[in-house]
């Protein structure tokens, strides 16, 4: 494999094309906003700019690294040549499948088509190709640079020799594989976003504050951050989709996603990307929201 497409170039897929070209992959990074591909190669230099001053990276491997990324705001052209696209659109199914529909017409016959998606079924996602024997979830944690972990997910249809190539790139790109089946949430979204909604239900109905709450699983659990931070990491449009998918999965009223998530994501008030969540963000600092809807306060 030498050539790689990545649909989105959001939180996930600028973090996927700098792994895939810091491995000496062709990238193509491919999203309809061309605004979104100026921000993408910011953040790019701005995460290599951070290795090199952890001595991971040298100056000369950043300028290589940048050389191997080519951005598109037209799909087609991003996958000339491709040997695996890389899907990492916004988490919505309808766009997941008309985006699979359009791969599978462009993508050469021989390409592997997997997805980022964070909960979608890759056996649906699949069903709008017609080849679903090369549809499989490649599931990156976020920060893609950082974290280890791939979460391969089989689809239905997948085939064994696909599964077996992308474990085989996942540990190229330094990553540690995970093969898990294709059931809502996966195992990694399955049990993180329960927790993430019981903390924010947590603080709708006023039993502790974003600090508190967060500092609990931070020191007693010793998780490197706290829910709440992790959510506005995460996006909070990104969470409530993901819980939708659960609740409409499972069928089960546990995964119903608290209310005040609902509102937040309606006011635009989405975490990191937005400026606002639970905290502010603002040039390299994070600050505590003061807010009437939260009940503690
Ligand atoms: P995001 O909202 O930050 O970025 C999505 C990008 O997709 C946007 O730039 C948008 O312009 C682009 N896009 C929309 N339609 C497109 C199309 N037709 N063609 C090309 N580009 C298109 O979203 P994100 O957080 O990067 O999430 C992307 C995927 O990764 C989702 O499936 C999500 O569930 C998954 N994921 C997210 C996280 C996370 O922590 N945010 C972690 C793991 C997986």
């Amino acid at each position: 494999m030498k050539k790689v497409a990545v649909i989105g170039a959001g939180t996930m897929g600028n973090g996927i094309a700098h792994v895939f070209a810091e491995n000496g992959f062709a990238v193509g990074l491919i999203d309809v906003n061309a605004a979104q591909l100026e921000k993408a190669l910011g953040t790019i230099k701005k995460n290599f700019d951070r290795q090199i001053a952890k001595g991971t990276v040298t100056e000369q491997q950043k300028q290589q690294a940048l050389g191997n990324i080519t951005t598109y705001t037209d799909t087609a052209g991003g996958l000339a040549g491709v040997d695996l696209v890389v899907e990492a659109a916004t988490e919505n199914t309808d766009l997941k499948l008309k985006i699979f529909t359009q791969l599978d017409e462009l993508a050469p016959p021989d390409a592997i088509l997997a997805t980022n998606t964070s909960s979608i079924s890759i056996t649906k996602i699949a069903a709008a190709t017609k080849r679903p024997n090369k549809v499989i979830g490649m599931h990156f944690m976020n920060p893609v640079p950082v974290m280890k972990l791939v979460e391969i997910i089989n689809g239905y249809a997948t085939d064994k020799a696909v599964t077996d190539t992308i474990i085989q790139l996942s540990t190229t790109l330094g990553k540690v594989p995970c093969v898990v089946n294709d059931y809502p949430g996966f195992i990694a979204n399955r049990i993180l976003m329960p927790m993430i909604n019981e903390a924010i239900c947590s603080l709708y109905e006023g039993v502790a504050g974003v600090a508190e709450i967060d500092t609990v699983m931070k020191l007693g659990m010793a998780h490197p951050m706290g829910p709440l931070q992790l959510a506005d990491f995460i996006g909070l449009d990104v969470c409530l989709s993901i819980l939708r998918v659960l609740q409409d999965g499972f069928g089960n009223p546990k995964y119903a996603p608290c209310p005040l998530l609902v509102n937040m994501v309606t006011a635009g008030k989405l975490g990191v990307k937005s400026g606002e969540g639970f905290y502010t963000y603002t040039a390299g600092s994070k600050e505590l929201v003061v807010s009437k809807n939260f009940n503690n306060l």
